[in-house]
């Protein structure tokens, strides 16, 4: 277990929060994750935007920490390896999104749904499952 995963367990045991049921986790982490969107509500700022803007960045680093907490907690609690569970699926997403497509769309960071080719690469993999 890594030096954070130890951290978080620490703090859920001290408070009796390591028997926390996984479906309340998991409804904490969409709850956190709604309190950053609501951040962004009414609004779309770029990522220089809110670089510069110090109230807001401090605003999102809570609401993000938030949700790191929940999501560590999970893996803590489950017994999972938070890296290994990211590295893992890093490199299936690699597989499923080839940088070189991805990097094609990426210019004006609007994403890559209007490439077919994204949709081909897409459905298969959502068929292969
Ligand atoms: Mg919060």
């Amino acid at each position: 277990m890594k030096k954070i995963q130890r951290k978080v367990l620490k703090h859920l045991e001290e408070r009796g929060w390591d028997t926390l049921k996984p479906g309340d986790i998991a409804k904490s982490v969409m709850i956190e994750g709604a309190e950053l969107l609501e951040l962004f509500q009414w609004e779309n700022p770029s990522l220089d935007e809110v670089r510069k803007n110090k109230e807001k960045l401090e605003e999102v680093k809570k609401e993000l920490a938030d949700v790191f907490i929940y999501a560590l907690e999970m893996s803590v609690l489950l017994k999972l390896d938070a890296e290994k569970i990211i590295d893992d699926k890093l490199e299936y997403v690699a597989k499923k999104y080839p940088a070189a497509l991805m990097r094609k769309n990426a210019k004006d960071g609007s994403g890559s749904g209007s490439d077919s080719e994204y949709w081909r690469i897409k459905k298969a993999y959502r068929k292969g499952k």
